[in-house]
C-alpha cells in the first residue's frame, strides 16, 4: 500500500544565535510556523532491503544525498529494519530558500515510515533522532507553530499566529545555510525580542507580532544578496506589516492581514522577482 505524506514549509517568525559551543554547532532558539506551500511525498514498500528516491527537481539530487534518503537510512539503522522503500518526492517547496523544503521532506519520511512499518516511535523520538538531518527537521516532524531550542531539537508548541496570508518572494539564487553561518559575527547580533514574538502568539496580536519578527542572519544575506534587500524594500513599500527573511534566505515574506492587499503587493513584486507566492498559514484554511 502507498502511503501519503505532507512536508509543508516553514517560515521562521524569529532566527536567534545565542551562543556556539567548542564543537561548533550553534546554540539557536527559533519561532517557526508552517505554511501553506508543500510538497507530496509518496512512499512505495519494498520488500527487499534497499532506498530509492526520486524528485521532480533538477536542483534536488537522486540519491544518498536527499534528506528525505537520509531520513530513511537513519529509522533502517536506528530500528533494524530490513525492509525498503521507493521515496518519490513531488517538490512544490522552493529549494535552497530558507524555508525548510528538504527538512520538510526528511521530517515526512521520518513520519511516514512510522507509520507504514507501524513503528510506534513518538514524535519527539523522531524529532531528536531527526537533529542529526539538520536543525529544522525537529520542528518539522512536529509542524504547526513552536519554539526550537538548543540545536533546533527542543520543541516547545506555541499559539498559531493571527490568520494572516504570507507573500514570498525568492530572487533567482539559492543559498548555502553553512556559508551565512559561517559569516555571522556573533558580537554583532542584534537579537530579536523573542518574548514579545511569544506574548502576540498568545494575544493574537497582528501589529505586536509584527513589530518584532526578526532574524539574526538577515544582515550577513542581504549583504551578501543586495537583490534579497531589495525585494525587501519593495514588500514594506507596497504596505506588508511585517517583512522579514526566512532561514537564511533568499526568501523574504511580508505578513498582511488582508486577502486583496496581499494580491496587489503580488502582483508589484512578480515583475522583477524570479518567485512569488501567496499562502496562507497551514491550517489556517
Ligand atoms: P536549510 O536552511 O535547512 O538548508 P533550505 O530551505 O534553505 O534549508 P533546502 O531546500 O532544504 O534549503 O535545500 C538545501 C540543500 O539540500 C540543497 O542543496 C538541495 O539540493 C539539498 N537537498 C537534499 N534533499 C533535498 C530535498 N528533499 N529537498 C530539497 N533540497 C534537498
Amino acid at each position: 500500500m502507498v502511503l501519503f505524506e505532507k512536508a509543508p514549509a516553514k517560515i521562521n517568525l524569529s532566527l536567534d544565535v545565542l551562543g556556539k559551543s567548542d564543537d561548533g554547532h550553534h546554540d539557536v532558539e527559533m519561532i517557526m510556523t508552517t505554511i501553506d506551500l508543500i510538497d507530496r511525498i509518496e512512499l512505495h514498500p519494498l520488500d527487499y532491503d534497499l532506498i530509492e528516491v526520486t524528485a521532480d527537481n533538477q536542483y534536488v539530487p537522486n540519491d544518498e544525498r536527499n534528506l528525505a534518503y537520509k531520513a530513511a537510512d537513519l529509522i533502517k539503522r536506528n530500528y533494524n529494519i530490513t525492509k525498503g522503500v521507493y521515496i518519490k518526492i513531488e517538490k512544490h517547496i522552493p529549494v535552497s530558500a530558507g524555508l525548510g523544503g528538504g527538512s520538510s521532506d526528511a521530517a515526512a519520511v521520518l513520519r511516514g515510515l512510522n507509520r507504514l512499518w507501524k513503528l510506534n516511535i513518538p514524535l519527539h523520538e523522531l524529532a531528536v533522532l531527526g537533529v542529526s538531518i539538520d536543525s529544522d527537521v525537529p520542528f518539522c516532524v512536529y509542524g504547526s507553530t513552536a519554539i526550537a531550542k538548543g540545536q533546533g531539537e527542543k520543541i516547545y508548541y506555541l499559539p498559531q499566529p493571527p490568520p494572516c496570508w504570507v507573500v514570498l518572494a525568492k530572487p533567482n539564487i539559492g543559498v548555502s545555510t553553512r556559508t551565512i553561518f559561517q559569516q555571522l559575527r556573533l558580537e554583532d547580533i542584534v537579537h530579536p525580542n523573542t518574548e514579545e514574538i511569544i506574548d502576540a502568539l498568545h494575544k493574537k496580536d497582528f501589529s505586536l507580532l509584527c513589530g518584532n519578527i526578526g532574524n539574526v542572519l538577515e544582515g550577513v544575506t542581504l549583504k551578501l544578496y543586495p537583490e534579497a534587500q531589495r525585494i525587501k524594500e519593495k514588500m514594506t513599500m507596497y504596505g506588508a506589516l511585517g517583512v522579514l527573511m526566512s532561514g537564511s534566505g533568499p526568501t523574504v515574506f511580508g505578513l498582511v492581514e488582508h486577502e486583496s492587499k496581499a494580491h496587489r503587493i503580488y502582483n508589484g513584486l512578480r515583475g522583477f522577482c524570479h518567485e512569488v507566492y501567496v499562502v496562507r498559514m497551514f491550517g489556517h484554511g
